[in-house]
């Protein structure tokens, strides 16, 4: 069994970002330029964007943090985002998740500029991905594509199952394996609530990648022997023994799956690391675009 070291893998891909700033920096060009928007001061929340503005920090991007408060409006938001749009000095930006109710995050999704939306949740970006075309790829997806490619784990004709929908990470992730290419030619499954018989599903797949938020759903009994196992939950399980008070748990029975599978990511250490350093990696890909067409 090869635990699939996704902070490794992380720290390399930003190390290879880094290299690239250096030589922008060198030939006195313009660096990328991330911002991001968060509104209201929901812990979870506050951790990520932090951890966003920090590793772009660390790899040389200049960074603008926007932080509005609970009380704001949509219409608020809205100009906010029109300012991001129109800013030339800004190559990429996030609306942080989720939003406050008075707000309609679909609303708000469509408001970004598709070439600025590195977190590839506008519906052009994902039409794009849909229809083989160059675009932002969300995150997470792109990070488990390149964990995928980075283990040279094969996928070509292999039964992926897919456990979640989510807009930002089961649903792209069940398009992206079922592309043509490398990660990809897989025959897909994609799994959510109402599926009848899951045991009966994941038991045939050669690769399982699971997004529902539920502390160890995947049992080992679930998977076949060999299978490679993707675990993207994050889910705050409280813990008074910690520092914290909480500890993190993915969607994985790690403990006893883990003697199963021939790959299996850890949580925390798998996924997670990874979604940021694809995060800056749409960045950087944000720069280069608005470089060309200039
Ligand atoms: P989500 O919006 O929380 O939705 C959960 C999904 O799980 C839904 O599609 C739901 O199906 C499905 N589901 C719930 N119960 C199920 C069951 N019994 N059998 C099969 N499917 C079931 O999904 P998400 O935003 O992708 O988040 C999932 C987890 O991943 C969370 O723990 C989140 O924190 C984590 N996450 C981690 C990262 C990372 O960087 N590592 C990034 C994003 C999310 P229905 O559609 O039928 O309701």
């Amino acid at each position: 069994m090869t635990i699939l070291d996704g902070k490794k893998i992380s720290n390399d891909i930003k190390a290879e970002i880094k290299a690239e700033v250096d030589e922008m920096k060198a030939n006195g060009e313009k660096v990328p330029h991330l911002a991001a928007i968060i509104v209201g001061n929901d812990g979870a929340s506050m951790t990520y964007v932090n951890t966003k503005v920090k590793a772009c920090e660390k790899v040389g991007f200049e960074s603008t943090l926007v932080r509005m408060s609970s009380t704001t409006s949509e219409v608020e938001l809205m100009d906010k985002i029109e300012k991001l749009n129109k800013e030339d000095s800004i190559d990429g930006f996030i609306v942080q998740l989720p939003l406050p109710p008075q707000i309609d995050t679909q609303k708000v999704l469509l408001a970004v500029d598709p070439d600025k939306d590195v977190d590839g949740f506008h519906p052009t970006n994902f039409g794009k991905m849909s229809l083989d075309m160059t675009s932002f790829i969300p995150a997470t997806p792109f990070g488990i594509l390149e964990l995928l490619e980075r283990y040279n784990i094969p996928t070509k004709g292999k039964h992926t199952v897919v456990i979640g929908r989510s807009h930002i990470v089961g649903r792209p992730m069940s398009i992206l394996m079922g592309r043509s290419g490398f990660p990809g030619n897989s025959t897909v499954t994609l799994t959510h609530e109402y599926t009848k018989n899951i045991t009966q599903i994941t038991s045939q797949a050669d690769i399982v990648i699971i997004a529902v938020g539920i502390p160890d759903f995947l049992k080992a009994e679930m998977i076949k022997d060999d299978a490679v196992v993707i675990d993207v939950g994050i889910t705050r399980v409280p813990d008074e023994s910690t520092k914290k008070g909480y500890v993190l748990k993915g969607d994985v029975d790690f403990e006893n799956a883990s003697k199963k599978a021939s790959y299996i990511t850890p949580v925390p250490g798998g996924v997670g690391p990874m979604t940021i350093a694809m995060l800056l990696k749409n960045t950087l890909l944000a720069r280069e675009q608005r470089r060309e067409r200039k």
